[in-house]
């Protein structure tokens, strides 16, 4: 075992200590808001995203530059290692995440490497599809009602294959049709890949609040900003639509 793993085994385990657990839940929660808060953007968090992915997708697509995987990964973790971290032993006892990221469940979209944050910044609702499926809405709302999330961003992505199933006909088990009707209810004759993930997108992100009392109040009383956009895998760049 290499010396930087077997060190991170050992914070890990020392993270999970029952020294520290007793110590973050016990802490006051006043001492521990500062730290909480030690990576929240100071203006609007939708910029503050898109900032991030900006920073993301530069070195992305610097990244592809670069002939070697080893260079294509020194290129990136250059960029992941800059970004702010939120102190570990606050998260421990609390989060407060400042936007929430309803996206699909695809494993290329990591959402700390993409927006260039921190560990309890993002409040991360994640299903195939990116439909807004019951148990994901539920969860917006206690993002919006207990922990004051101000912004709810519903993202869909390039290459999305449970968008290219729900433009299929080939045969699905009972379960993922039901994950893919909502994505066929909001398409349109015609629909290639592409437009049918930015149909979705909307679609879900309209379907937030027809389906949901609470976001329909949060956003119309300013509490809540729900925006929707789509990642390219290629560019690394999100796009608001
Ligand atoms: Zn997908």
């Amino acid at each position: 075992m290499g010396s930087s793993r077997r060190e991170l085994l050992q914070w890990v385990s020392w993270l999970g200590s029952s020294w520290l657990l007793e110590r973050a839940t016990t802490a006051p929660a006043a001492a521990l808001a500062p730290p909480l808060d030690a990576c929240r953007p100071v203006g609007d968090p939708l910029l503050a995203l898109q900032q991030g992915n900006a920073r993301f997708a530069a070195a992305w697509q610097q990244a592809a530059t670069q002939h070697e995987p080893g260079q294509r990964m020194a290129v990136l973790q250059q960029v992941l290692g800059e970004h702010c971290q939120v102190d570990p032993m606050a998260l421990a006892a609390a989060q407060h995440p400042w936007a929430a990221v309803l996206t699909c469940a695809d494993s290329r979209i990591p959402l700390e490497w993409i927006f260039c944050v921190g560990a309890g910044e993002l409040f991360g609702v994640r299903s195939a599809g990116n439909t807004a499926f019951d148990a994901g809405v539920a969860s917006l709302e206690y993002a919006v009602e207990q922990l004051g999330v101000p912004l709810i961003l519903v993202m869909g992505h390039s290459g999305c294959g449970a968008v290219r199933a729900a433009l299929s006909d080939q045969p699905l088990s009972p379960l993922q049709e039901q994950l893919v009707a909502p994505i066929r209810a909001c398409l349109q004759p015609g629909d290639d890949l592409s437009r049918a993930v930015r149909r979705n997108a909307c679609s879900t992100a309209q379907q937030l609040t027809a389906g949901s009392d609470l976001l329909r109040q949060a956003q119309a009383s300013g509490r809540v900003q729900i925006a929707s956009g789509c990642f390219d895998l290629a560019t690394g760049r999100m796009e608001l639509l």
